[in-house]
Order: structure tokens, then sequence, then C-alpha cells
């Protein structure tokens, strides 16, 4: 019988519960035994969802985040969090967020830092290792977990992140050589893995996803070694991979010695045959078949096809479960009042690929006749949706198909179009701006959310939206700003924003992904040709300037974030889906420039982030996303001036493509870095203007002059000063104006204080 089972289920909850828990508990509004509590409800409710599942995940659970949960079960904890005492839930909220909600100001402590889960916009607490990190294993909330599951009649199956995963998440913070602590580590797991097989644990899921990666030799001798030392132990582990195919990490995955290993099938298509061949005999194989990265159905025909004959080969051996967890999948669509029957028919989210599982369960265990009617009306939305209208729009198909090398290109090289910008805008050196928006205020906020539901006429609204242009406008002349923004107001958000405005894009009401921690994102879905019909920005940008002689900024966000941030459809390759955004931008972007608008930033705060997984794949995603984006920016004539913007990267091992876009400023957050991210530009010669971000805007505190100056001339030693731009690291929309006001007033004194002084 083919066993059917899970990887992880989101735990934010239908309706967001968990977030609202946490954050009601941080206020100090609720006591720990109700987080407690509603934390237990929900993972009943979660499991119950799971119930045709012949083993549930347990451990997928977690208040904030896995990876820090795994840091508590070894009993690997920074100093300074452990140093502060307090009950085992302060320390734990103190790591993931810097303070607990029993901390006053003194026992604040610098949050653990995060980072981006592989390739996902899920976000982990970095593990800290120095030479001093001991591990003492303690399974005991786990195993609780494994019981509650238990007493509600479901087979457990536990899951932890694998100790090489671990380690290799994890920062060295002291200099020290992180694998010198894998035997230790290895140790420690054997620990965990012993106390489960006490509680009467049969299966552990240890997840490995590393696997996918390019591995250094030296981190493939660690899996060996780690995984001949749990061998000892009493339980079946199932090594899990997804995220990718195994390519040359397959032949060591198919030899380490596990009861069982999973695969991602839908990324990792190829590798399946070879493991059918090479894994030895008695070893389980798990198939990840159904996407837990996208939002569509599975064809079930298909994988029917080509499941049966690896059924046939592997009889009880072969396991079925979706391709990763399902984190990163909103958790229901039957909770979507708004979704149109239609694109409803074409959509799965996490209980719905559950539902498919099963139907390929059924059918694999029972035959295919017992699920021809399944497979038929499965069929039958997959035909719907290749013949809608909604999905095609030819005059679209037909700009794409008319691209060309010519329209990716400015007219003239930088050198040239920089003297011809320069004699309308005249800036002054060191010109000052901000990156788009400013404080969102709750007034503002109150505003949108009125005209959404309809509270407030359309001209009222705009007329509420206009005096906050007004009012962000007489702020920015001020402070003494070169360059001049609208503040962005009117953006709940800068993808969502842009997506409600153009074709082929959906939107869910509940479709909420855990970002990190209680927050969540919701992204958009395409699953049409996107055009977009009407101007977006025109009107207000006009406006604001309008109000005043400055230059002001059109502020766009670009074809790769767009695409990046939401889920995209999986009917035609990703490159055309962003060259149809790309001439959406374009469109946008020439609409302004004839609206007299000279200068125009294109955020592309997504592009660094969606590079794949393997370098090998790195060119060909780099030539299609800034190829795009080259269509959407470079359409205009030599006086209009681009920019463009990227939130924290690594730019080292992407200079070439960064140049190709042929910004002509770009603004990048560096403050934290202390100019160290420039050192890229510098090594490559950057040729076109760089802003370096001097301010700091994830943090309350308002910086002086003196370290703005001080961070500028760095910048200087690096870059040529007449190329260098003055600005924040990113938009001032979390800020407030009590911090933005004396925030930019230094930055402004810093740009004058350095152009005195030559
Ligand atoms: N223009 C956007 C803003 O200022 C940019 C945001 C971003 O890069 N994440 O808010
Ligand atoms: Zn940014």
């Amino acid at each position: 019988m083919v066993t059917m089972h899970n990887l992880g289920f989101p735990r934010i909850g239908a309706k967001r519960e968990l977030k609202f828990a946490l954050e009601a508990s941080w206020r100090g509004e609720t006591t720990e035994a109700e987080l407690i509590q509603r934390s237990r409800d929900l993972r009943r409710q979660h499991w119950q969802k799971q119930s045709s599942l012949h083993r549930v995940p347990v451990g997928d659970f977690s208040w904030y985040d896995h990876v820090l949960d795994t840091s508590i079960m070894l009993g690997h904890l920074p100093p300074r969090v452990l140093d502060l005492g307090g009950t085992a839930t302060d320390q734990y909220f103190r790591l993931a967020r810097g303070r607990s909600a029993a901390d006053d100001d003194e026992s604040v402590v610098a949050a653990g830092e995060m980072t981006k889960w592989f390739d996902t916009n899920y976000h982990y607490i970095v593990p800290e290792f120095t030479r001093e990190s001991r591990f003492s294993p303690d399974a005991g909330a786990l195993v609780a977990q494994v019981t509650e599951a238990r007493e509600q009649g479901h087979n457990p199956k536990p899951v932890l992140v694998g100790p090489v995963t671990y380690l290799w998440l994890g920062k060295s913070k002291d200099g020290s050589e992180r694998l010198e602590h894998l035997t230790a580590l290895a140790e420690a797991y054997a620990g965990l893995l012993e106390q489960l097989a006490d509680a009467g644990v049969d299966w552990v899921q240890i997840d490995e996803p590393i696997m996918v990666t390019d591995l250094a030799p030296e981190w493939r001798n660690a899996l060996e070694t780690a995984y001949h030392r749990l061998a000892d132990t009493r339980v079946s582990l199932l090594l899990t991979t997804y995220f990718g195919h195994l390519g040359d990490n397959l032949e060591l995955a198919c030899r380490l010695p596990v009861a069982g290993l999973h695969l991602d099938a839908v990324r990792g298509g190829a590798d399946v045959q070879r493991a059918v061949e090479q894994l030895p005999q008695g070893r389980v194989l798990s198939l990840g078949v159904v996407d837990g990265r996208n939002v569509w159905k599975a064809d079930l025909t298909a994988l029917m096809d080509w499941l049966e004959p690896v059924h046939a080969a592997l009889g009880d051996r072969l396991w079925i479960a979706p391709a990763c967890s399902l984190l990163h999948v909103p958790m229901d669509l039957d909770t979507e009042p708004d979704l149109d029957e239609e694109l409803r028919g074409w959509l799965a989210f996490a209980v719905q690929k559950l539902e498919e599982l099963e139907i390929l369960e059924k059918g694999l265990n029972k035959g295919r006749n017992a699920i021809i009617a399944e497979l038929a009306a499965n069929r039958a939305c997959h035909a719907s949706r290749s013949h809608s209208q909604r999905v095609r729009n030819p005059a679209v198909r037909e700009a794409v198909a008319g691209l060309n090398e010519v329209m990716g290109q400015r007219q003239s090289p930088y050198a040239r179009r920089i003297e011809a910008q320069q004699r309308h805008l005249d800036l002054p050196r060191f010109p000052t701006t901000t990156i788009g928006s400013f404080p969102q205020t709750g007034e503002i906020r109150r505003t949108r959310l009125q005209y959404r539901r309809g509270d407030l006429s359309e001209a009222a609204y705009r007329e509420a939206m206009q005096a906050e242009i007004r009012d962000c406008i007489r702020e920015q002349e001020a402070l003494g700003l070169d360059v001049l923004v609208h503040g962005e107001a009117e953006r709940n958000d800068m993808v969502e924003y842009f997506g409600e405005l153009m074709d082929g894009f959906a939107f869910t009401r509940h479709g909420w992904v855990q970002s990190f921690g209680s927050r969540c994102v919701k992204p958009p879905i395409i699953y049409g040709d996107v055009d977009r019909p009407d101007p977006m920005t025109v009107d207000w940008i006009r406006y604001a300037q309008s109000l005043t002689e400055r230059p002001v900024k059109g502020m766009l966000t670009g074809p790769v974030t767009l695409l990046n941030w939401s889920f995209v459809r999986d009917d035609q390759p990703e490159r055309d889906t962003a060259n149809q955004l790309a001439l959406a931008v374009r469109k946008e972007v020439q609409d302004l420039e004839a609206a007299g608008i000279r200068i125009i930033q294109i955020d592309e705060a997504a592009l660094r982030e969606g590079l794949p997984l393997r370098r090998s794949e790195w060119e060909t995603y780099l030539e299609w996303a800034i190829n795009a984006f080259r269509i959407a920016a470079n359409g205009v004539s030599d006086d209009t001036q681009i920019h463009t913007h990227m939130c924290y990267s690594e730019f080292n091992d992407i200079m070439a493509a960064i140049a190709r876009m042929d910004a002509d400023v770009i603004t990048i957050e560096t403050s934290r870095s202390d100019m160290e991210l420039l050192e890229a530009f510098e090594h490559f010669e950057y040729p076109n203007g760089i802003g370096p971000g001097v301010y700091d805007i994830h943090s309350p505190n308002i910086p002086t002059q003196a370290s703005m100056v001080a961070l500028l001339r760095k910048a200087a030693e690096r870059i040529p000063p007449e190329r260098l731009w003055v600005n924040p690291d990113c938009g001032l929309k979390t800020r407030n104006w009590g911090e933005v006001r004396p925030a930019l007033a230094a930055m402004v004194g810093a740009a004058r204080g350095l152009r005195q002084s030559g």
C-alpha cells in the first residue's frame, strides 16, 4: 500500500489566529496559558484537516520559526538571551524579537538575525555559533505534541530540521569554523531521536534541503558523518529534500544510511528515475508530487500516468506527499468568498492539495478505476483554464512577440545622458532624495480602508490623498531635499497596488503566507496575460509635480519584483510573464515621461532574491530578469533620468547584471554594512550614479549628521563623488514623522556639509 503523508502544514491559521494570539500576548493582553491553549486549538484544527493522511507532520507548528524551535530543542541559545533568565517562553521571544512580553527596557537584547529560507519569502532566525557553543538536546516539547496528535487519533511523524542543514544555515559569530561542531551536533540529534524512540515514535522526517544546492566537499562529508552517527538510533529516518533537484547530490542521498528518501518531484522530476534505480532495496522513496510553492491545481491524470509505473517498481516502498511543506501556500480555498467560480476551479491551496494527494493515493492503492470521476473533474478544470478567454490577450501576445533588443536600450550611453539630464535638472553635487514612501499614518490607513469599503466617495478619497501629497511635498521642501517624491500614501503595498490596476491579476481575502514570526504576506495570483489598461500613477505624480519647482520622481514597482512577489502562472515560462509585466510597466514609464515627469524610479527590491538555488541556473534567470527591467525602463529619451532601488542585497556576484540594467542611478541599502556593499561597485568600476543608503530605516534611532557624513566619506573613497547620491536605505513608510523629520534634516545637512568641503 502507498503511504500518504505531508511535510508540513501552514501554521498561521485560516484567519491568522496565531498572529493575533501572538500579538495579544506580546502586548501583555493575554496570559501565556491562553497562548498555549490557542496554539493547541490550532494544531487540533490543522491535524483535523489532514486526518485522511496515513501520517501527519508534528513539530511543523511553531510560535515564531521552526529553525528557532530547533535551536531551543538543542539547548543552543546565545548567552545574551540566557543571561537575562526568565521563563523558557521569555527566552524564546527574546531571541525571536529582542524582547519578551515581560521585559522592561533593561532586558531588551538584540534579536537573532533573520534571513530568507532558501528561495522562499519565509524568514528564519539564524543559529549563532561560537567556539563555546554546546548542545543539550531536549525533545520534551515535541514529544508532548506527538502525544497530543495521538490522543486525537492521528499517526504522528515528527519533523526536524536536519543537523547539517541546521549547521549550514547558522553563522559563526567569532570567526570559528562551524563545522567543528558537527560531531557534537550529530550526538545531540542522536539524543533527540532516542528521546523520540522512547516515546514510541517510529518514523522521523529529517529535512536536509541543502542537498538541492551546490555543496562543497566538506558539506557533503558532513552529511556522511552525521547520518552514519544517526544510523545507530532506533528510529527510521526519512531524509527529506525539497525546493529543487538533487542533481550531483543524488548518489550521496541514495547512499546515506537512512530508511527513506523524499524528493521534490515537481522541481526535481529528473531525479526520480535515477533514485528508483539507485536506492538500495528496502528503502522508502517518498515523492513530492503536488507543488507546495504555487497555488495551481495539479494535473492528476498526468501524475497517475507517471506514478503507476513507479508504483509497480517500488510497491509499498512508495510514499507520496506534497513536494515541500505547505507553509508556503495559503491554507484553504474554501474561505475565499471573492474569487469567481471559474478561477477557483483552477486553484488548490493547502487543504485542496491534500485532497489531490488523497485522490492519487486512492488511484494507486485501489486502481485507476476507483478515481475515474475525480480524474475527469480534474481534467475539466484544466481544460477550462487552457481555453479560458481570460487567460489570453492576443494584443499582449503580439506585443511580446514583437519585443526586440533596441527596446531595451537607451538612446545614448550614460555619459551623454547625464549631461542632457543635468542641463534641465541642474542638481547640486551629492543630490538628496528618498526612496519613495513617507510615514503611513493611522489617518492614511483609515482613509484607504474607508474608500475600499465604499464608505468614502471617489472624490473625497482623491481629495484626502491629494492633501497627503501636499503635506508631503511641503515637508520635503522645508527639509531642503533636492529630488522629491509624492509619498505613496495611496499604496497599501508595492505589488498589490499595481496588481489591482492591471489585467491578469487576482487577489484573495485570506490567502496569507507567513513571512516571519507573526507577519504574513498575501501574494497576488497572476493567472492570465498581463496588461495595463489605464495609467496607474500618472495623476498622483502629476499632481505632486504641480505643487513644486523641484523635480518629483515617479515611483513604480519593476517587472521582476511584481513577478517574484506573486504566485505566478505555471502554464507559460516565467520569462514570458516577466516580458508582459515589463511591457505594462514600460507603458506607465512612457506615460509619466509624456506627463512631464523627468525622473522615474523603478523599484526592483526582489530582483536579487529571485536567484535560483543552483549557480548553474543563475545566468538564465539574470538574462530574462534584466531584459525585463530594460524593456520596462529604457524606452525613454536621454533627458529622462531612470532610477532603480534594491533593498539589502549581496551585489558581488551579480555586478555585471546590475550594470546591464543601465539605470542612471541605483539606490541601495548599505548603512548597516558600513558601506562595505559598495566594494562590489568599486571593484566592478560601476559606471553610473549610486545612492548608498546612509540611514537605517529599520530602526527608530535617529541618525546623526556626523554619522552620515562619515558614511558618505567612506562611500566617496570607493565611488567618484560626482556620481554619489544621498538617501536613506529604503522607504520610510514604517517610521513616524517625529523620527523622519530630524533624520532627513540631518541627512540634508550632511550632504550640504560635503558640498562645501569640496
Ligand atoms: N518605493 C518603495 C518605498 O519607498 C520601495 C520599497 C522597497 O524597496 N521595499 O516604500
Ligand atoms: Zn528597499
